[in-house]
């Protein structure tokens, strides 16, 4: 797959630790393989998720209302994105935090300007998801991924693909090669919430699931190989 530019979802939840909110070996595994990816002249863009400090869905079980729990969400990407953005930068390659919900030194989302930093060989990282309540950051990575004209969305995951069944209650699961965006829908393989398929579906935008614990992974999606899934093709 020839790609000249990305947009990598990462789910907040990878970058949890066991015993902390984050994980500093993943951030800096995750952040130079993005590096090194940009360092090779693939524009790359990053949506990131906030699951290992705050999900809407989980305050709410614990009796906080919905709409105040997605706000709190919203504002974990923002501190997901500082953190990577520094771990980014430290591989010494330049990077830009833009936010739905802007805070401190972290700019507002202006897509433009995030196109221009882009063909600068920039990596921008979009935080705060879609700004609103009720949906995830796969909306947000899709939607991102539509405005700035990327050729695929990589979705960052610790599973190398989507499987038949949860391989990790299913050994018998096998995972699909390629597989359409209806038959993920209809079969509610997960992976990513429906608003997030529809706008890849109408938009034609190929999304490549993978592991990205898996050091070598976007490198090796790049180069063509077999390690994940590619969703596309009604
Ligand atoms: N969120 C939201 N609107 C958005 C994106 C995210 O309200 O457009 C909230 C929602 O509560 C979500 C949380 O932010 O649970 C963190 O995002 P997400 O669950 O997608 O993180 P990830 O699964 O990638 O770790």
């Amino acid at each position: 797959m020839q790609f000249k530019r990305i947009l990598v979802k990462i789910s907040g939840q990878i970058l949890g630790g066991k015993d902390s909110l984050i994980d500093s070996v993943t951030l800096f595994q995750i952040a130079q393989q993005i590096a090194a990816v940009a360092a090779g002249g693939v524009q790359v863009a990053v949506v990131i998720g906030g699951g290992n400090l705050f999900r809407g869905r989980s305050l709410e079980e614990q009796g906080m209302s919905r709409l105040m729990s997605d706000q709190v969400g919203m504002i974990s990407t923002n501190i997901n994105a500082l953190f990577l953005q520094e771990a980014i930068e430290s591989s010494g390659q330049g990077c830009e935090v833009m936010s739905a919900l802007p805070v401190g030194e972290i700019q507002d989302i202006n897509i433009r300007n995030a196109k221009n930093l882009l063909s600068e060989d920039q990596v921008v990282i979009f935080a705060g998801g879609t700004g609103n309540p009720l949906v995830t950051t796969d909306t947000a990575a899709s939607l991102r991924a539509v405005q700035i004209d990327a050729d695929v969305m990589l979705k960052g995951t610790r599973v190398d693909g989507v499987y038949t069944a949860d391989p990790e209650k299913d050994p018998s699961a096998k995972r699909f090669e390629q597989v359409s965006y209806s038959e993920v829908m209809s079969q509610s393989l997960g992976v990513m919430d429906l608003e997030a398929y529809r706008i890849c579906k109408d938009f034609a935008l190929p999304v490549y699931v993978f592991n990205i614990l898996d050091v070598k992974s976007i490198h090796g999606i790049l180069e063509g190989k077999n390690i994940g899934t590619l969703i596309k093709g009604d």
